[in-house]
């Protein structure tokens, strides 16, 4: 057994002071049950915890830490920058060098506006698709996620495109009910909504890979689709790219499918681990924020030189070592070995993956929306994650985040992993 005495008594301190013992809720393994370990340091692909345990991290600060965790490059960078100071709440070389990056890899982010969070990002492009359009509609799919802005915070109603309903005590319902929900990869509704209801609808977001209903890839030309009916409607496309922006290649999924979506939101791996988001777009639009145009927008500590130096370092080593190719075959790796333990122990599930993301579903032969992930076995997944962990191997605490797998993973990370899943699902008996 893993002993866990210092996290159990971190857990007790936090639980008095902190809502939950955490600053973000999945941290709490509510889905997986017992209370968390507590991380002390974390190199590589590595984390080591209060107790002196450690793990093989597949959470991967959930998207940020491609590199692994504390990349020589990054913090070399970092440590300069700390003796320049932190924050000046004045403009910076670094904040044009990093905006130069973005739009240097990203053809469809004509200009950019670095804020704090992924939330701040999604938020700030809703804003910019309400005024250029002076529509108030928003349209998005159920199992995206996009940060918990309140009219992100939404959630299907009953039938196939409902009055969003809230998704959180506190997020009034006149709210909500501007946001409308369809199921993931399903044109259908989008279409039969946007004809019956012209000049409503301001903008369709979406994940162009999701990934917080775990890992789930769109049908082939859905966002090309999506694209094109979107735009017919005079409605705009936002593309939120929070976790797949640099993930699986350099620049964005989006560009992969061969559109340029009007806005895009990035954040996770621009930062290198330190908090930051991003809106991106045509000019015309980010024009329209403040202090350029009416929408209005701002933040002490946005663009930070340090979260900005750690951004560009990381885009730096993507950019200069293009590790993707390494990041896809380990990956496929992992996939074909998770696949083989659910074959040799008889056991239900799939693996959804997509580069370097990727989910084990128990219970189910094949995942494609919302509503298929909803009913996968949770009950194993938390069973799955507790055996895991005693072998030493850190994976996300949901059945609905995906698994992270960093350039620091070694392929014998990758084959003790595998290993430990075949002793895990022989371990936790049958169902
Ligand atoms: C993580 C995430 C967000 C929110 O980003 P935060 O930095 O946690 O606010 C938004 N959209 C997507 C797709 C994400 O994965």
């Amino acid at each position: 057994m893993l002993s866990v005495n210092k996290s159990n008594n971190l857990f007790i301190r936090a639980n008095a002071l902190i809502p939950g013992a955490v600053n973000s809720p999945v941290r709490a393994w509510k889905a997986v049950g017992g209370s968390p370990i507590f991380i002390e340091r974390a190199q590589g692909a590595h984390i080591y915890d209060a107790d002196g345990n450690s793990f093989v991290d597949y959470v991967g600060s959930y998207g940020p830490a491609i590199l692994g965790h504390s990349p020589l490059p990054v913090v070399t960078a970092l440590t300069r920058q700390l003796e320049h100071g932190f924050s000046y709440g004045a403009p910076t070389r670094l904040e044009v060098e990093l905006a130069e990056k973005i739009t240097a890899a990203i053809p469809a982010a004509e200009k950019v506006r670095l804020v704090n969070s992924g939330t701040e990002a999604t938020m700030t492009a809703i804003r910019i698709a309400r005024a250029a359009t002076g529509r108030p509609g928003i349209i998005k799919f159920d199992g995206c996620y996009h940060g918990h802005a309140d009219a992100l915070l939404v959630r299907a109603g009953s039938g196939s495109m409902t009055f969003g309903v809230p998704d959180s005590a506190g997020v009034s319902e006149a709210l909500a009910a501007q946001t409308r929900v369809a199921q993931y990869g399903s044109l259908e509704a989008v279409e039969g909504y946007l004809s019956s209801k012209p000049a409503e609808i301001a903008a369709v977001i979406v994940e162009p890979i999701a990934a917080n209903m775990g890992v789930v890839p769109p049908p082939p030309d859905f966002l090309h689709a999506l694209y094109v009916l979107t735009h017919a409607h005079g409605a705009l496309l936002i593309c939120d790219e929070v976790i797949s922006g640099f993930r699986l290649r350099y620049g964005t999924v989006s560009e992969q499918a061969g559109i340029r979506p009007d806005l895009l939101t990035l954040g996770k791996i621009i930062g290198g681990g330190l908090p930051i988001g991003a809106v991106a777009g045509k000019a015309e639009l980010l024009d329209l924020l403040a202090p350029q145009g009416p929408v209005y927008q701002a933040g002490t500590l946005s663009g930070n030189p340090l979260s900005v130096t750690a951004g560009i370092a990381t885009l730096n080593v993507l950019e200069a070592t293009a590790p993707y190719a390494r990041l896809e075959a380990l990956a496929a790796r992992l996939e074909n070995g998770l696949k083989s333990a659910l074959q040799t122990s008889g056991r239900r599930g799939c693996v959804n993956r997509a580069g370097s993301l990727l989910t084990l579903f128990f219970g189910l032969d094949r995942v494609g929306n919302g509503e298929e992930a909803r009913r996968a076995d949770t009950t194993m997944f938390a069973k799955f994650f507790r055996a895991m962990l005693e072998r030493g191997i850190y994976l996300p605490p949901s059945q609905f985040e995906a698994m992270f797998v960093s350039v620091a993973h070694s392929d014998e990370d990758i084959d003790a992993t595998i290993a430990a899943a075949h002793e895990s699902l022989q371990s936790i008996g049958s169902t």
